[in-house]
């Protein structure tokens, strides 16, 4: 995915070292300056990075002045700091940086891990899609552009790896959906989920999603990756006639027991009264299918509601996850969501993990799945494969190791 990296390093240990890591993770052109006046002059002669991995100290021009200056470029890269100065230099400068109008940065310390860079990597990637995306914050389709999406199957399910807390190992995947438009790239629901609704296609657009979904994950059992799938869907789906009779026999067509379907409902969708939609969610339960509440904490169910609604699973918010160390009530949010589904026996996924540290602290508050950048960004299937299949051998060379 990414074409370009620009490593700005003056220590040539590092530099060579860095990009060797580089190199055995991405196909991309690594271009190397010792310092900003020869990175800004490099920056001239090559495509604009994706990627650009900047450290502080250098002779000549410093990381500081070299940040201030392509602020103004207006680049789309992705920068991350490598620097071994304290935190409360790099959180300066990345307020500098900020208050320059570039959008935040990341950054790591020296010395610099092929593990931390993968994950860099997997970031940059998903900024890359997220720019082809912002280039369209003008962008709203016309309609006839999405009914011949539709047609020419452009609307097409990724896949984001949920990964177990415990054994670090990924169990399965949510399914989301994009669309592949032919000349703006890859675009997320935002920009297509309403109108689509409004079009009177969401339901089509749901059993393509269910469809492809069940058919994925029954190659992946086929492959002997016991993995679970789960597919977003809105309340309105669940009283479409033939529903439940439309995914039985899906289920049964790719023989996929129904253990390993998750529906996830999101939780402002959930309407006071829903008795049509709950004896759907009773008799898909009833048939083994699993049943979680979405984006929870952003509604307002009332516990009651949630206690007498079938659910398996809660996720909670990543709008509290994303707050929970710099903000004590969205860390309020998070442990009081997660001891209530523990005592509802219901099981736990965060979502919208970004950092070591969320994933440290919600570690230690007790969780059973991850999901977010910090591990990979929504995926086509074929890198969703290869991405959990990477994750999981390192997982299983560390065990051996310790064997
Ligand atoms: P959701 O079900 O809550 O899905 C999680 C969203 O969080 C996804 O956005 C995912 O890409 C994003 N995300 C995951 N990890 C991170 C992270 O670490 N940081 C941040 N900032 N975001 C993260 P996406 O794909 O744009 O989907 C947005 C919403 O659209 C979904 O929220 C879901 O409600 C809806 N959606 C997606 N696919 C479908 C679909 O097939 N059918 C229906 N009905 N709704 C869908
Ligand atoms: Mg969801
Ligand atoms: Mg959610």
């Amino acid at each position: 995915m990414l074409n370009n990296i620009l490593i700005v390093e003056d220590d040539t240990f590092q530099q060579k070292l860095i990009s060797k890591m580089l190199s055995t993770l991405t196909l991309a052109k690594i271009t190397t300056a010792s310092n900003g006046q020869e990175a800004l002059s490099k920056l001239d002669k090559i495509a604009e990075p994706e990627l650009i991995l900047c450290d502080l100290n250098m002779p000549g021009m410093d990381g500081v002045e070299f940040l201030r200056i392509i602020a103004s470029r207006n680049l789309d890269s992705t920068i991350v700091l490598t620097s071994s100065v304290s935190n409360d230099v790099i959180s300066s400068v990345k307020k500098m940086v900020l208050a320059c109008g570039m959008p935040d940065i990341l950054s790591l310390n020296k010395p610099i891990s092929k593990i931390q860079l993968e994950q860099v990597l997997l970031q940059s990637t998903e900024q890359v899609r997220r720019n082809k995306v912002t280039e369209k914050v003008l962008f709203q389709p016309v309609d006839d552009e999405i009914i011949t999406g539709f047609d020419q199957e452009q609307f097409v399910v990724f896949y984001q790896p949920h990964i177990n807390v415990k054994t670090d190992i990924v169990s399965g995947a949510e399914a989301l959906i994009r669309w592949q438009h032919p000349k703006r790239g890859v675009l997320t629901p935002y920009f297509f989920l309403d109108q689509i609704q409004q079009l009177g296609l969401s339901h089509q657009l749901t059993l393509k999603v269910i469809n492809a979904s069940i058919s994925a994950c029954a190659r992946w059992h086929q492959q002997g990756k016991g993995f679970n799938i789960s597919v977003n869907i809105s309340p309105v789906d669940l009283i479409e006639l033939d529903f439940i009779d439309n995914v039985i026999e899906l289920l049964k067509q790719y023989q996929l027991p129904a253990k390993f379907l998750t529906f996830e409902i999101t939780e402002s969708d959930i309407g006071p009264d829903m008795a049509k939609e709950l004896e759907v969610m009773c008799r898909l339960r009833l048939h083994g299918i699993n049943l979680s509440i979405d984006d929870f904490g952003t509604g307002f169910s009332s516990l009651s509601q949630l206690i007498s609604s079938p659910f398996t699973e809660l996720k909670v918010d990543q709008s509290f996850v994303q707050k929970m160390l710099t903000d004590s009530k969205s860390y309020a949010a998070v442990k009081a969501s997660l001891q209530l589904a523990r005592d509802l026996k219901l099981k736990t996924v965060v979502e919208g993990v970004e950092t070591k540290a969320e994933a440290d602290a919600i570690k230690a508050l007790g969780c059973d799945l991850f999901q977010g950048w910090l591990y990979a960004p929504a995926l086509p299937e074929n890198e969703f494969l290869s991405w959990s299949q990477n994750h999981n051998k390192k997982y299983i060379d560390e065990i051996t190791k310790q064997g």
